[in-house]
């Protein structure tokens, strides 16, 4: 994985929650690249981990180990060892979408207010700069001049979404996380803002990190994608040949269910059999085992690495020989 192109490198990363014997292991030895100006997708099941990476890489959460690279303009900088002093100025290049835009909006605030306080933290757009800049914003994100003096319950749920969008451009970011940012949308408006995340990407020259339980989503936004599963990762491939032909029996499983023309009932992460198993509790061997229905028992006693199976294309399960075909450990 040694990658010129990338953004960001993550190698070993682990987060675990609590200390004692059995911490929760929410993400427990990951690694995995982001191309610069790639969207990749990060897809799992409620609890694999997912928000947890998302608020690793911006630092809203410090990592119990491991390396997240940068690669930016400056020399690179590995994010986890940086104080949260050290990362500050960071900020402005690394910001974060999430799921819920009203949670996110502090009610009392104009909208102005609401990006004058993000261009303030980093000290940009100032004086007369301030207001051209707040209507570019605004108008990048499909909204007008005058919505600058509304109040956030002024606005439904995708306008909302915009905002959140217009807060994370005004400090100029090159990398954007998204945590779910159409989950709390109608469908009717999730296009609309899938869409307008496509545009900016591409305007902007922004990279992308997409976490979604949308399968239909990921595969019409997503260059790449890592799939999770309690905090390990099982398989990354590209788009096309991870829907073609996925390797993993997780992803497998994760997209037998045939996609559905109406928008209204698109694919999302199905229900497995059985619990996904506690993170503070985790399976031995390979942590997929007990719901896995290729399992061997060789599986209980150690995971399969991620191995390049073919280029690009990496898995973690015994049952994968060199050109995907099914092998025994
Ligand atoms: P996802 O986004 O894929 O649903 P999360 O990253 O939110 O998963 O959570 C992964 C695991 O970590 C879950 O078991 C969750 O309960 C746990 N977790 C997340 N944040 C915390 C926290 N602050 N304290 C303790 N456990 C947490
Ligand atoms: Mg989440």
């Amino acid at each position: 994985m040694n990658d010129a192109q990338s953004l960001v490198e993550v190698r070993g990363l682990r987060k675990y929650f609590g200390g004692g014997k059995h911490p929760v292991r929410a993400v427990d030895d990951v690694s995995f690249s982001i191309r610069v100006g790639e969207t990749l997708g990060l897809v799992g099941e409620s609890g694999s981990g997912k928000s947890t990476i998302g608020r690793l890489l911006t630092r809203l959460v410090d990592p119990t180990a491991g390396e997240m690279v940068y690669q930016g303009e400056g020399p690179a900088t590995d994010l986890a060892q940086l104080t949260q002093s050290q990362y500050r100025p960071l900020r402005s290049k690394i910001q974060i979408i999430f799921q819920d835009p009203y949670a996110s909006l502090n009610p009392r605030m104009r909208i102005r207010q609401v990006l004058a306080e993000a261009l303030d933290t980093h000290g940009m757009a100032k004086g007369a700069a301030r207001q051209p800049r707040i209507d570019e914003l605004l108008q990048q994100v499909g909204l007008r001049p005058e919505h600058a003096e509304r109040f956030p319950h002024e606005f439904s749920g995708g306008q909302r979404q915009r905002i959140g969008i217009a807060r994370a451009l005004a400090v100029q970011p090159n990398f954007i996380v998204a945590d779910e940012p159409l989950s709390a949308l109608d469908v009717s408006i999730q296009a609309q803002v899938v869409n307008l995340l496509g545009e900016l990407k591409e305007r902007l020259g922004l990279t992308l990190l997409f976490i979604s339980h949308d399968l239909d989503v990921v595969e019409y936004l997503c260059d790449r994608v890592v799939v999770l599963y309690l905090g390990h990762v099982m398989e990354i491939a590209p788009t096309e040949a991870l829907y073609a032909n996925p390797l993993h029996p997780y992803t497998k499983a994760l997209l037998a269910a045939a996609p559905i023309p109406d928008p209204a009932l698109r694919r999302t992460i199905p229900l497995l059999q059985g619990d996904l198993p506690s993170p503070a509790d985790p399976p031995s061997g390979c942590v997929f085992r007990t719901r896995c229905p290729m399992a061997l028992p060789q599986c209980a006693s150690a995971s399969m690495e991620l191995r390049e199976l073919a280029p690009g294309r990496m898995t973690a399960c015994w049952r994968m020989g060199p050109t995907g075909e099914a092998v025994l450990p």
